[in-house]
């Protein structure tokens, strides 16, 4: 039965969201609060990450946030504050972070990442619409032995879930990137991944999207939602009233806002992260992880984007310049020559990864309230987990059985 349905939120999420809504013969409605280039889903590394299948809350993690609080270029800081809805989430990061649940969350990581990957490249494969799609794998790049040891320990965790991983020296590392002039000690190589160029796919996405009937309402912000009987009966913005059947919360950073006002816990903070683009030859032909530094290099379509650091600092984006130098830093360190300019730096921009404290997204239905569905909470992998989480929402709303375990991702977990 077709439905009429809002998504709250434009970003990879909303998107693929109502992407897959469309296919199944529903009526779609997207509102977003900007021109949907300002959310996280614009400025991200476009990786697909397979590789990644161990959460941000791992052991060892708390440690090094302390460590790095006090270093204005760290890759990874938290800025402590007086906010309860902040302090509840670092205690449950605390709690998620142990050994034995990060090992409860390596399967169904990995699982919705590759069931991810191979809906992009079916996507890819129709013809609704052209994007950049490279399946090339991730250099995980070290400088330092222990950097090393961690990320092939890690790396052979992989290999026992099933992913092609190898251990490259240097040599081999540059053999496969020959022009790059890599500077580093070895790399280990995940074959899994692929990469997009997301300020790219999101327009042609909305294009087409447009074309088969989906309704955009830009720069229109959901202000409030009205509740009877354990269902959402409105949705007020700022320029009118609607109504419908379903509505799907994929606001990304901002969706706590929304779920609060439906007497939902649903704990996320913004992670911010910055990226530079290199408009110009780099030579760069392989995405990488420069470890130690913790930014991310992606050959984009026509570009590199140079992008890093998780700052867990509330909802904001102002832009920290020790940041952006350290990932600029970063890049002629790790790759002999490479001098990202003071012009190129002077145009960094940030976005805000919404991040759950264990790591796993929300997807799904809360038993609070009957016609909506959470799909946010996504950190750093929501460029990746676009596709999956738009096919599992339409599932859900369809009323069909669901292709991914769910459980995992329930909205109503507790930490
Ligand atoms: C620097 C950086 C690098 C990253 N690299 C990768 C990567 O390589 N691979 C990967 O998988 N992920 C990556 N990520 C993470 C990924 O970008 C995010 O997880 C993903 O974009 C989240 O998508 P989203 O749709 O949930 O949120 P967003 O893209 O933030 O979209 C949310 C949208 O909701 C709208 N909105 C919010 N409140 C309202 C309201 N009240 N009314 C109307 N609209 C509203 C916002 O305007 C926004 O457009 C990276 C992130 C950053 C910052």
């Amino acid at each position: 039965m077709s439905k009429n349905i809002i998504v709250i939120g434009g970003g990879i999420i909303g998107l693929c969201s109502a992407y897959y809504l469309q296919k199944e013969g529903h009526q779609v409605t997207v509102i977003d609060k900007s021109d949907f280039t300002s959310g996280a889903s614009f400025v991200n590394a476009g990786y697909i990450t397979p590789s990644h299948f161990i959460p941000l809350a791992a052991p060892g993690m708390i440690t090094k946030g302390i460590k790095w609080m006090f270093n204005s270029e760290s890759p990874f800081y938290v800025k402590p504050r007086l906010d309860l809805d902040f302090l509840k989430w670092t205690w449950a990061f605390k709690k998620s972070a142990t050994a034995a649940k990060v090992e409860q969350s390596i399967k169904p990581i990995k699982d919705i990442n590759l069931f991810s990957r191979d809906l992009y490249e079916t996507m890819k494969k129709s013809t609704d619409f052209n994007f950049h799609y490279e399946q090339k794998g991730l250099l995980m790049c070290y400088k330092s032995d222990e950097v090393g040891e961690e990320e092939w320990e890690i790396g052979e965790r992989g290999i026992k879930e099933g992913l092609k991983v190898e251990n490259l020296s240097s040599e081999a590392a540059n053999k496969l990137e020959p022009k790059a002039g890599l500077n580093v000690k070895g790399a280990v190589y995940y074959h899994s991944d692929a990469h997009m160029t997301p300020n790219h796919f999101m327009p042609e996405m909305i294009n087409y999207l447009k074309s088969e009937g989906v309704v955009f309402f830009p720069n229109e912000k959901v202000l409030d939602i009205e509740m009877s009987n354990e269902s959402i009966s409105k949705v007020i913005t700022d320029k009118q009233v609607l109504t419908c059947d379903e509505v799907v919360l994929a606001a990304g950073s901002w969706s706590p806002l929304m779920t609060k006002k439906l007497g939902l816990k649903i704990p996320i903070q913004a992670g911010k992260g910055y990226r530079i683009n290199v408009n110009r030859e780099t030579n760069i032909s392989i995405p990488a992880i420069l470890c130690e530094a913790k930014v991310a290099v992606t050959p984009m379509d026509g570009f590199t984007r140079f992008a890093g650091t998780m700052e867990v600092a509330g909802i904001n984006h102002s832009i920290n310049p020790n940041r952006v130098n350290a990932i600029a830093k970063a890049a002629k360190s790790y790759y002999n020559n490479l001098e990202i300019s003071e012009n190129e730096k002077m145009y960094a921009s940030c976005g805000l990864r919404p991040c759950s404290p264990d790591g796993l997204p929300y997807i799904g239905k809360s038993s609070k309230c009957k016609n909506l569905t959470i799909a946010t909470g996504h950190a750093m992998m929501g460029w990746s987990l676009g596709p999956a989480t738009g096919k599992l929402v339409s599932e859900i709303i369809s009323n069909k059985k669901t292709a991914l375990d769910l459980s995992p991702f329930h909205p109503d977990r507790t930490f």
